[in-house]
């Protein structure tokens, strides 16, 4: 479903990503895991069109998207915290882009009722986003990302800034509107056991290579690099 081809960049002389190829399936849940700097949000960036690659292709169902713009990519996107729209209510910001694509208001009225409701948030509309809890908030942005059905979605360590328990369940709940959507979802994060916990499979980046892509348990009990090995706690 997305393919990534000998994917290069570079920022001021220093190699961020290194000629990476991935392969993601339809509906995958994909973690692209690693310590900080080894280029995570880099390659998620180019993804999403914000960042050009310097060489190499990024194609979704075949086709290069390369000569796309962000907003022509069909893509949703979750930063890692306080990315909602602070001067617009909960059903402002859900609405946004449906309202750019020139959506009329009573469907999108309707669309944005849908997505309160997918994330438990039914009655929330009129709220702002400073009278939402972290969690809350990150579940806002959620629906933002997913109200104009993206074909794909991509989450940038949207829990770090999340306690500790509201970030194993926040992290429960997106995996299962992921799966009742069905949809391919590309998660960055620097943490192992989050990765591992949610993820069909997780890219192990090191200093912009790929050191393995495979299954967590895969990942878990067969490191193929010592790097693996250590970076996921197997090997101390
Ligand atoms: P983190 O978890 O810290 O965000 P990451 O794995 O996501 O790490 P990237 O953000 O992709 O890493 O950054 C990879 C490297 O590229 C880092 O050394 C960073 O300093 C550098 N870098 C990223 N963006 C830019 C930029 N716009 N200009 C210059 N250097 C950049």
């Amino acid at each position: 479903f997305l393919r990534i081809d000998k994917l290069v960049k570079t920022f001021g002389g220093n190699q961020v990503v290194k000629g990476v190829d991935l392969s993601f399936n339809k509906g995958e849940f994909v973690s692209l895991l690693g310590p900080s700097g080894c280029g995570k949000t880099t390659i998620l960036r180019m993804i999403a069109g914000f960042e050009r690659p310097d060489s190499g292709r990024i194609l979704v169902e075949g086709k290069d998207i390369s000569g796309l713009a962000p907003n022509q990519r069909k893509i949703g996107m979750v930063f890692q915290a306080y990315a909602l729209f602070p001067n617009m209510n909960v059903a402002d910001n859900i609405g946004f882009g449906l309202k750019i694509a020139g959506m009329p208001k009573p469907q999108r009225e309707a669309r944005i009722e849908e997505m309160l409701q997918l994330i438990g948030l039914s009655g929330y509309g009129k709220r702002y986003p400073f009278e939402l809890s972290g969690g809350q908030q990150q579940r806002v942005a959620l629906a933002r990302a997913l109200a104009p059905s993206p074909r794909m979605l991509l989450l940038d360590e949207p829990l770090s800034a999340l306690d500790a328990k509201i970030r194993v369940s926040l992290r429960e709940q997106i995996r299962q509107i992921q799966r009742e959507l069905g949809i391919t979802t590309v998660f960055v994060t620097h943490d192992q056991e989050e990765a591992l916990s949610i993820s069909d499979r997780i890219v192990v980046l090191n200093t912009g290579n790929v050191e393995q892509f495979g299954q967590p348990f895969e990942i878990y009990n067969r490191p193929q690099t010592r790097f693996v090995a250590t970076f996921v706690g197997t090997l101390n």
